[in-house]
């Protein structure tokens, strides 16, 4: 029996490998590297953290056959030719079908497979199914106060530690002016994994930084992620140690000078299998036991572990497929072409785009608040933003950005969304430094210099008001739009199309 490891599956902590000494198969296929305009740092990072576990294995003892070849079939192919009877056993794929085509390319070689449920979550199919029941309804804080029983993390008895589950009210502060996150690390790599880096920046030409995309910005040397497990391991403890105190009021928190914030950054070992949920939950929870760290930080902190990471997967796995292209807003506008560029006048949009494209990454309130709250209010297809971030971030896959970017993000299906994530400057200004350097005007929604998040945001209420008019969380929002006379609701509409047009020009 052989296991096959998939790219995204490297871990011996949990899983098939743990009780394994057999033989292992890991493909390295070009062709899925050209699916997407990945980003160069993306396709570095999963290359270059397969072959070190493909080392590691091997330094365990570990046969390990590591096929690289343009299509995954290749590598099948190859493997029945030198193994004819053998048997694959395989975690099963995050992606919607990825077990039924993986079955499929394995019998066309000639071979028999055998699925097993992913262990490194920490809910199951069955576990989540079971408590979604019949409900009409899948609500986060209702599933993650079910984690925290189930896990005992933070639980005194039945009762949430501290007596509350949540501290978000705690949680939604800027800092002060002159305040420095500690810094966030950065790792050492060998010879073979900076060529790894280089290659891939090289080979997928036609990618995330070459024309249509941008511009040829993604430089090797700016690649910072961990990849390997002792890395991995490094990251959490740092975090732990560092910036986790903070994590919990400044996690809504945006600056200019400051890409990471409190932020862990641990999004890309995790979904690679670096890290698993359950021990970065426990590390974080040995540093709140040692060192008596804020309680608001550390349960924000879990519930994006336990309750988020987790609740996320599973609507993916049952919504798909429609959830993909999931629409019900029916919202058709192109994304702009500046998401791929970064040129635009806007100091919000334009600083986190220039950070996704030099490093593959922003954190979860830049997505939410500025990227898809802009792709929202402007009237972007849920799934062409989908595609964006699948190809911009060295943390994405399909599992992972549909739920986010079509649901929360783009409030595509409604399935846990409550309602749209849409806001104006108003936001940004009270959660940034953003504004002040910005020449657009945040307090100004139509005339010249307006901020476009402003004319975007009432157009977006008054195009969708039969949709949303009725939803009993938007009333507010709808009484301020009331507020406005045909003339100022004329003129707002006027506006959002000029600036339509300059979007579509790559004048905005
Ligand atoms: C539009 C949009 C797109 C996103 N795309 C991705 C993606 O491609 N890959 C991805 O892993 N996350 C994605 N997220 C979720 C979240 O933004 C990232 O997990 C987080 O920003 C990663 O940075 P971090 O590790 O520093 O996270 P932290 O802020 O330190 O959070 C800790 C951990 O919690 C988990 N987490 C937190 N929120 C979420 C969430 N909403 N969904 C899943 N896990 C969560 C992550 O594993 C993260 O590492 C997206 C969110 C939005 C709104
Ligand atoms: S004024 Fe508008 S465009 Fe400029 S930074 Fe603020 S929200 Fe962004």
């Amino acid at each position: 029996m052989t296991v096959l490891v998939l790219g995204d599956q490297l871990t011996r902590t949990v899983g098939p490998l743990t009780d394994h000494d057999g033989r292992v198969l890991m493909i390295e296929a070009r062709a899925f590297a050209r699916r997407h305009p990945y980003h160069p740092h993306k396709l570095g990072l999963v290359f270059a953290a397969m072959r070190r576990f493909r080392d590691r294995l091997r330094g365990a003892g570990h046969a390990v056959a590591y096929r690289q070849c343009e299509t995954f079939a290749e590598g099948l192919g190859a493997h029945f030719e030198a193994h004819p009877d053998d048997e694959l056993t395989v975690v099963r794929p995050a992606s919607h079908g990825g077990a039924d085509r993986l079955r499929e390319l394995v019998a066309d070689a000639g071979g028999s497979l055998t699925v097993v449920e992913d262990e490194r979550f920490l809910c199951s199919p069955a576990g989540f199914d079971e408590w979604a029941g019949d409900r009409d309804s899948l609500t986060h804080e209702s599933f993650y106060r079910r984690m925290r029983r189930e896990t005992g993390y933070l639980m005194d008895g039945d009762q949430p530690v501290g007596g509350e589950w949540n501290y978000d009210e705690q949680n939604r502060e800027t800092p002060p002016d002159d305040y420095e996150p500690p810094a966030p690390p950065t790792f050492e790599y060998d010879d073979g994994t900076r060529e790894v880096i280089e290659w891939a920046e090289s080979e997928f030409t036609g990618g995330y930084d070459e024309p249509p995309y941008g511009g040829d910005w993604a430089d090797p040397d700016e690649f910072r992620w961990p990849v390997t497990r002792e890395q991995a391991l490094r990251a959490l403890d740092r975090f732990a140690e560092s910036r986790l105190p903070e994590f919990g009021p400044y996690q809504d928190a945006m600056r200019e000078d400051e890409w990471a914030m409190n932020h862990s950054l641990l999004s890309a070992p995790l979904n690679l299998g670096l890290l698993t949920p359950a021990e970065v939950v426990e590390r974080v929870l040995d540093a709140y036991r040692e060192r008596d760290l804020p309680l608001n930080s550390v349960e924000g902190f879990v519930r994006q572990v336990i309750g988020w990471r987790e609740f996320l997967r599973h609507v993916y796995r049952r919504e798909m497929p429609e959830l993909a292209t999931a629409n019900q807003l029916d919202q058709q506008e192109s994304l702009p072409e500046f998401y791929w560029t970064g040129e635009t006048d806007m100091a919000c949009l334009s600083d986190v785009i220039d950070g996704v494209r030099r490093r593959g990454y922003s954190h979860h309130i830049e997505r939410l608040m500025i990227l898809s709250n802009f792709a929202l209010i402007y009237g972007v297809e849920p799934a062409e933003l989908n595609r964006w971030f699948h190809a911009g971030y060295v943390d994405a896959y399909h599992w992972v950005t549909t739920p986010n970017v079509v649901e929360m993000g783009s409030f595509g299906a409604g399935v846990f969304a409550t309602k749209p994530y849409a806001s104006s400057a108003n936001y940004v200004d009270k959660m940034s430094d953003y504004c002040s350097g910005c020449p657009y005007y945040k307090t100004k929604t139509t005339g010249e210099g307006a901020c476009p998040f402003n004319a975007f945001y009432w157009d977006f209420l008054d195009r969708n008001e039969d949709e949303l008019r009725s939803n009993h969380r938007m009333g507010l929002v709808y009484s301020h739009l009331d507020d406005k006379g045909d003339d100022e609701m004329e003129a707002i509409r006027e506006r959002a199309a000029k600036l339509r047009e300059r979007a579509e020009r790559g004048d905005l």
